[in-house]
Parts: structure tokens; sequence; C-alpha cells
């Protein structure tokens, strides 16, 4: 591979990825309008009319910041690259007088604090615009900066002796640094699984148990039922931030926890939460927690495989804008490779979305017939209605932009799905 035939397969690859992008978004908004006027047949009855333009709205105006998202990451990504961006850190990290190790260290977090300065007004606005404008913001500009400080400190304590530590390795640990690399990203995710719950989330939330009465009644026996351990059954106050509800697992072995947002809890009936909790139970009794954290340990261990052969090669560099004068420079300064991966790495691995989610949809389905099986089906159509409503969530997506997105299958098919199980 040459220099140049690599930049051109980038270039090819980034407008690609700007145009599906864009095409989808715009997909997406013409769908909904079309089908503005009349709730679907099939939630006829059921949502109202009003309800539904709500989330045509909401679902446009989403689409709308998405679009002036795609295009503004796609010029950061160009400056970065080929206006120059990178080499200019790199020069400029390269004269610090620190230790090598510090300067890539410099480097990568100058690129991160960059691209998450750039985002910020997109959130900022996503939040109180947005989320406002439909009645779900709960967020106060205090709390969004306090939330922000704190995202900040657990990235610093988290995330740098884990940079560090796979920096060093680059340098250090010879040809094979990426399979330990590789275990050093396992173990961290590993930990990341044990402190979410008991450290991080707390941070962030207040956990009360589940109070007494007939939805932890139901819960329990549903649990019971389905021989799983739990160490506990929490409410979390997700009112505090947003009107959208959800309910989880997290932690794993005897240390699961079953989380509900307060919103949710408030909105359900007995039969319905129980019908939530069984979809997301079937989550963990068909292993798909287990396969996908299967599937992306797998993914890591490919990723670090081609960025270990990537910063050996002149062209990885040279075709991404950074002036041959420093391509030797960069030899031996691994985080320069890192930083260009990180950039680029999604230009590259976008096509796979569509099948992430249509594997993400397949086991929503299997989830749901297990909650039909164990729990009702029919109270999961009812809850899932009242949430689609609640989240202002479209009821008519574009098939084409579902298709390469969406995580969970479109509401009719879903429910259609649940109905004829149930009939
Ligand atoms: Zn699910």
């Amino acid at each position: 591979m040459t220099a140049t035939s690599f930049t051109v397969l980038f270039a090819v690859a980034l407008a690609t990825m700007v145009g599906t992008r864009l095409w989808l978004a715009r997909r997406q908004i013409a769908h909904v309008a079309a089908h503005r006027d009349r709730v679907p047949d099939a939630f006829a009855g059921r949502v109202a009319l009003p309800a539904h333009h709500k989330a045509a709205d909401y679902t446009t105006a989403k689409q709308m910041l998405l679009r002036v998202e795609v295009v503004v990451d796609a010029l950061v990504l160009l400056a970065f690259t080929f206006g120059g961006g990178l080499a200019a850190l790199v020069a400029w990290t390269g004269g610090l007088p620190l230790g090598a190790l510090w300067q890539d260290v410099t480097l990568i977090g100058a690129v991160i604090a960059i691209g998450a300065a750039i985002s910020l007004p997109f959130s900022w606005y996503a939040t109180f615009v947005i989320e406002e404008r439909f009645g779900f913001n709960r967020m106060t500009l205090s709390l969004w900066l306090s939330d922000l400080v704190k995202g900040l400190a657990l990235g610093i304590v988290f995330g740098l002796p884990l940079l560090l530590l796979v920096l060093w390795l680059m340098r250090e640990a010879g040809d094979r640094w990426w399979i330990m690399a590789w275990g050093a990203w396992m173990a961290f995710q590993l930990l990341a699984l044990v402190l979410y719950p008991t450290v991080i989330a707390p941070l962030f939330n207040r956990f009360d148990p589940l109070p007494a009465g007939e939805a932890r009644e139901r819960i329990e026996s549903l649990l019971a039922r389905c021989g799983f351990q739990s160490s506990g059954l929490y409410v979390m106050d997700g009112s505090k931030r947003s009107g959208h509800g959800n309910a989880y697992f997290t932690g794993f072995g005897r240390a699961k926890r079953v989380v509900f947002f307060d919103t949710l809890l408030a909105r359900l009936s007995g039969d319905e939460l129980e019908a939530v909790l069984a979809h997301e139970l079937g989550h963990f009794k068909l292993r798909h927690v287990l396969k996908r954290i299967a599937l992306s340990a797998a993914l890591s261990l490919v990723f670090l495989a081609a960025l270990a052969w990537l910063m050996r090669e002149p062209w990885f560099y040279a075709g991404l804008g950074v002036p041959a004068a420093l391509v030797n420079d960069a030899f031996g300064r691994p985080g320069v490779a890192l930083s260009l991966f990180l950039l680029v790495f999604p230009v590259f691995t976008f096509a796979l979305s569509p099948l992430a989610a249509s594997y993400s949809r397949r086991h929503e389905f299997e989830a749901d017939a297990f909650a039909a099986r164990t729990a009702s089906g029919s109270a999961l159509v009812q809850a899932l209605v009242k949430l689609y409503e609640d989240n202002a969530s479209t009821l008519t997506p574009d098939p084409v932009h579902s298709a390469f997105y969406d995580s969970h299958p479109p509401a009719a098919i879903r429910v259609a799905r649940l109905q004829a199980a149930a009939s």
C-alpha cells in the first residue's frame, strides 16, 4: 500500500460514511413526515394523535441535530488529518520537556479534549433545547456541569492508568504488545463491570431499595420462578435528569442488581413491570449478555492486531496527513499511531453498524419471546405502547434507517410478533 492509495481509501470511506448517514437521516425525516397524519392501524385507539405528532416532531428534531453533527465531525476529522491538526499536536507535544511516554499521554489527552469540546455544544443543545422543548428535560445547568466534571474526573482516575499501561506496552513489550494490551483492556472492562453499580453509578444517582408492595412481590416471584440470583432490587431517581423511563440489570454473578427508573415505576402497573423485567431477564437467561461480552472481546483483539500492524507501516501515517519528516519520529512515539487509529477507526467500522444492529434486534425478539413465556406477552405489549408514547419514540421509522441503526425492532413488528405469540 502506498500513502496515496491509503489517502484515497480513507477519503472514499469517509465520503461513503457521511453520505450514508445524511441519506439515512433524510429518509427517516421524510418517512416520519409522510406518516405523521395518522396513527398506524396497529396502534389505533391506543396511541392518541397528539402523542403521535409529538413523536414525529421529536424524531425529526433529533435527526436535524444529527445531520449537523455528522458534517461537523467529518470536518473535524479532515482538520486533524489532511488539515495538519494532528501533525501540529505531534510537533508541539514532541517539544515538551517531558519523557516520551508523557508526551504521548499529552498528545492523546489533547485529541480527546478537542473532540469533547466540539461535541459539548451538541450535548448541551440536545438536552436544553430538544429535550426541553418536548418536556423531557429535568436537568439544570448546574447538574449538567457537575455531571461533566464527575465524568472528567472518572476519565482521569480510570482512563489515565489504562492509557499509560497501553502506551508503555506499545513501547516496551515487543511484537506481541497487543496481546498484553488486550489482556489489560479485558481486565479494565471487568473492573468497570464490578465498580459501575457499586461505585460509579451512585456518584450520579440515588439508589433506594424497591419498596414493598404489589410490584415488589410480583418481581420477586418472577425472579424465583426463573432461578435468578440477585443481590437487590433498586429504584433509581432517573427523574432527576429526564422524563424517559427504563429498567436494567447491572453487575454479574451474585452481585447482580435490578434497577428501575422511578419514572418507569410511576407509569407501569404491576403486571407490566413484571413483563418488562422478564424481557430484561431474558437477555441474561439466553446468554445475550455473555455473547456480547465475548463478541466485543474478540473484536477488540482483532482491532488491536490491526493497530499493531498499521503502526509499523509508513503509509498509515503519511496517508493520513502526517508529513514525511514526522513519520520516523512517529515510529518512536506509539501515541501518534494510537491517536490516528482512534480518530479514523470509526470510519472503517461504520460498515459494520447494520450487522451489529441486526444481531441486537435478534436478541430483542428472543427476549420478548422469553417474556411472553415467563410473564405475559400482552402485558409486555401494553407496557411497550406506554413506553413508546411516553418516550415519543416513532411508531413509523423508515425501514432502511431502522435496519441500519436500530438496536430494537420497529414498534409495529415487535408488537405484531408478541400478539401473534399471545393468541
Ligand atoms: Zn431488550
